[in-house]
């Protein structure tokens, strides 16, 4: 019997991990991997502050700051900065626990960690959210360095905030190095990685489609449904249209964005989304002020695009139990065969089941899904590469880092794979199941680390 209060995202997380390994032949074969799990679900340290930082009119304002260091067992603690009103401690436990498995993934030796604050950068000024990150950092710097902790983004922290993040340490501690990542080009930053999570998201899925068409699909005409419109859901679409594929939704918390009949997004479009975003302006915004956009989509206010659209591939990438298993069932009844998550735990868990009883693959129809862990790792990949290049004082080509951030992809989606046949016994007739196997992967190799 636990005393602490509820944490239902991290137990949903945590859960999620445990049932797959309980079903897999991994505590048969090594029994002291049990203990390790009670072990490894408790964070190392979770570093809780107050944030007090000044409005334009000069009022006092007072967030609640957080760092969840959780694993170290691999390298120093590693993952985003997510400023969201959402966030609470139980939303960081889930996203540090899963960030631990997601970094030992990537074969790049970083533990895992997750922090953030409950506050909304919506309808804040630069100058406000400038001055909320110095304070934040003001807490946060004692805390964290180059090579014991190393935040980067995550929702509501992009380039920009981690540019004043990173102001803020060099000034409060007198020191340059590379203590965050997602840091501009010009001063540390690596190439490739705001496009990363989705490159790396779009490069996973091309290896599940190959696979199961046995090397005779890829992205080439596949219809793709997208959600969310940030970093992660931009780059996935550029990359999805790059690859040939037809991109036919976006969204944002307020609505989705729906292409009519056989439309794609197109990379200028995307654009012009991306500069709304950077205004801290909604779809519906550019869907009001712009005939093209209005003649082109359907805006649906209030809806995620999974009931809205016939997709071969699905990508929910806003944010946390975004598919739900009524959603799910409506996409595999539209004919997606293919579901990645870009968002850390997109799906519900009742998705999850609805996708994983379709691995039969003699019904001709199987369905594979990826989870986040696997899937959106080339995010926090190429910041393994970015501190790297700080480390050794140099900066790689877009040519190197992307060719890396690829075989990165490809080793987890073979390494899932693998390691599901291995422990997960599919059985005849059935596709091996990559959230077993990612989960079996990754938990291995932090145990066996610890
Ligand atoms: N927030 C991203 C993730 O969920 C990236 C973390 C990082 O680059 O450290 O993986």
């Amino acid at each position: 019997m636990s005393n602490i209060p509820s944490e239902p995202e991290f137990q949903q997380a945590y859960n999620e991990l445990v049932s797959t390994l309980e079903n897999s032949t991994l505590f048969q074969k090594n029994p002291e991997y049990k203990t390790a799990l009670s072990v490894v679900s408790i964070p190392e340290r979770i570093i809780q502050f107050r944030v007090v930082w000044e409005n334009d009119n000069g009022e006092l304002q007072v967030n609640r700051g957080y760092r969840v260091q959780f694993n170290s067992a691999l390298g120093p603690y590693k993952g985003g900065l997510r400023f969201h009103p959402t966030v609470n401690l139980s939303i960081l436990k889930f996203l540090g626990f899963e960030q631990i498995f997601k970094n030992a993934l990537t074969g790049i030796n970083i533990g895992g960690g997750k922090g953030g604050a409950d506050f909304d950068p919506k309808g804040k000024s630069d100058n406000e959210i400038r001055r909320f990150c110095v304070s934040f950092m003001r807490e946060l710097s004692k805390h964290i360095g180059a090579d014991t902790d190393i935040p980067a983004g995550d929702i509501g922290v992009s380039g920009r905030e981690i540019g004043w993040l990173f102001g803020a340490y060099k000034a409060q501690t007198k020191l340059w190095e590379g203590v965050l990542t997602g840091k501009g080009t010009t001063w540390g930053g690596s190439l490739i990685r705001p496009e990363a999570t989705g490159y790396g998201l779009v490069y996973y899925v091309n290896h599940m489609i190959n696979y199961a068409s046995g090397g005779k699909e890829s992205f080439k005409d596949k219809r793709v449904a997208v959600s969310g419109s940030g970093n992660v859901a931009q780059y996935a679409a550029l990359k999805v249209i790059e690859l040939g594929g037809t991109v036919v939704s976006l969204s944002d918390s307020k609505g989705a964005l729906i292409a009519k009949e056989c439309q794609s997004i197109t990379a200028d479009e995307i654009a012009q989304i991306a500069q709304i975003k950077v205004e801290r302006k909604y779809l519906a915004d550019i869907v009001s002020s712009n005939d093209a956009f209005a003649q082109k989509y359907e805006y649906i206010a209030g809806a995620r695009p999974w009931t809205h659209v016939t997709a071969d591939v699905a990508l929910p990438s806003a944010t946390q139990n975004e598919v739900s298993g009524d959603e799910a069932k409506h996409l595999i009844g539209a004919g997606c065969k293919f579901i990645a998550e870009g968002s850390n735990m997109g799906c519900t868990q009742e998705a999850i089941d609805v996708f994983e009883a379709c691995r039969c693959e003699k019904k001709g129809d199987a369905i594979w899904y990826a989870p986040g862990k696997a899937a959106n790792a080339g995010g926090v990949a190429v910041s393994g590469l970015e501190m790297a290049q700080n480390s050794a004082r140099l900066s790689w080509t877009t040519e190197e880092v992307d060719d890396k951030l690829k075989s990165i992809m490809e080793n987890c989606f073979k390494n899932g794979l693998e390691t599901a046949k291995e422990y997960a016994e599919p059985g005849e007739g059935v596709f091996p199941s990559l959230v077993a196997g990612s989960n079996i992967a990754g938990f291995k190799k932090v145990v066996a680390a610890m």
